[in-house]
C-alpha cells in the first residue's frame, strides 16, 4: 500500500548522470521516486541503496527502453503500482551518436531520434492523461543548448533536443487549463559520462568557451528540476543550465 500524502516522480534515465542526480534530488525533497534505466542494473542497484542510506523518500529502479512504447507503459503502470499516482514526470534519458552529416549512419540518425525525440513523447503520451484526470502534474523535458543553437556534429542531437523543446512548449499550452505545467532545461557541459570520452583538446576548448570556465555538475542540473518541479506559475520555459556559453 503506498503512503498516499507522499509525492510520486518517475525519472527516465535515472541510474546514471544528471537522471542520477536528479532521483537522489527528488528523494531529498520528499517524493518518492521511480526511475528507469537501458542497460546497466548495477547502477540502477547502487542508486537505490544509496537513497536507502541518505534515508530520503523510496527510490526503486526498473529496466525500461524509452524508445519502445510498450516498455513505457510497463514503466508507468510499475510506478503506480509501487509509489502510486505520478505527480512528476523528468524525462531525461537520452544519447548521442555524434558524426558529421556527411559521415553519419542512417542509424545513428534514427537511434538518437528515437531515444530522445520518440522517448519524450512516449513518456509524456503515458503519464499525462492520469495527470489531467487529477487536475495536477509537472513535466520537466531536458533538452540541451545544441538543441537551441545547434553544434558541428550533432545534427541528429540537436534536431532531437529542438524537437524536445517545440513538443514541451506544445504541451504546456496544451495543458495549461488542467493545472499541469510542462518545462525544459537545456544543460551545457556537464560531468558526466557523456562528457566523459572528449578528447583533452576539445575540452579545453569547450571549458575557454565556457564564462565560468568549467563543466557544471549533475547536481546544479538537478537544482534547476527541482526548482521547476516547485514554480508554479512558470510553464512553457526553457531553462539552460550552462555556465554562461551562450550567451
Ligand atoms: P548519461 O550519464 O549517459 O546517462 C544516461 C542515462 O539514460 C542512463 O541512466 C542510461 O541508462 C539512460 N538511458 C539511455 N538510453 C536509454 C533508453 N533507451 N531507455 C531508457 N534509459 C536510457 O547521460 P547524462 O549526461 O546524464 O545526460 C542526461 C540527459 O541530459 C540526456 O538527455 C542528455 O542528452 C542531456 N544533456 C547532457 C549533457 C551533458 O553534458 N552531460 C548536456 C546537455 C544535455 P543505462 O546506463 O542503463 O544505459
Amino acid at each position: 500500500m503506498s503512503d498516499t500524502t507522499r509525492r510520486v516522480a518517475l525519472v527516465s534515465g535515472g541510474s546514471r548522470g544528471i537522471g542520477r542526480a536528479t532521483v537522489l534530488r527528488l528523494a531529498q525533497d520528499g517524493f518518492d521516486v521511480a526511475f528507469c534505466y537501458r542497460a546497466d542494473p548495477d547502477a540502477a542497484r547502487a542508486l537505490e541503496k544509496e537513497a536507502a542510506e541518505l534515508g530520503a523518500g523510496r527510490v526503486v529502479g526498473r529496466q525500461a527502453d524509452v524508445s519502445d512504447a510498450d516498455s513505457v507503459r510497463e514503466l508507468v503502470a510499475f510506478t503506480q503500482e509501487q509509489l502510486g499516482d505520478i505527480d512528476v514526470a523528468v524525462v531525461c534519458a537520452g544519447i548521442t551518436r555524434d558524426n558529421p552529416l556527411v559521415l553519419m549512419r542512417d542509424e545513428e540518425w534514427h537511434e538518437v531520434l528515437d531515444v530522445n525525440l520518440d522517448g519524450t513523447y512516449h513518456v509524456c503520451r503515458s503519464v499525462v492523461f492520469e495527470m489531467m484526470k487529477r487536475k495536477s502534474g509537472c513535466v520537466v523535458t531536458v533538452s540541451s543548448v545544441a538543441g537551441v543553437h545547434g553544434n558541428a556534429t550533432q545534427t541528429n542531437y540537436a534536431a532531437s533536443k529542438a524537437g524536445i523543446i517545440g513538443f514541451t512548449k506544445s504541451l504546456a499550452k496544451e495543458v495549461g487549463r488542467y493545472n499541469i505545467r510542462a518545462n525544459v532545461v537545456a544543460p551545457g557541459f556537464i560531468e558526466t559520462d557523456m562528457t566523459a570520452g572528449l578528447s583533452d583538446g576539445v575540452r579545453k576548448q569547450a571549458e575557454k568557451s565556457i564564462p565560468l570556465r568549467r563543466f557544471g555538475r549533475p547536481e546544479e542540473v538537478a537544482d534547476m528540476v527541482a526548482y521547476l518541479v516547485r514554480a508554479d506559475y512558470v510553464t512553457g520555459a526553457v531553462f539552460q543550465v550552462d555556465g554562461g556559453i551562450v550567451i
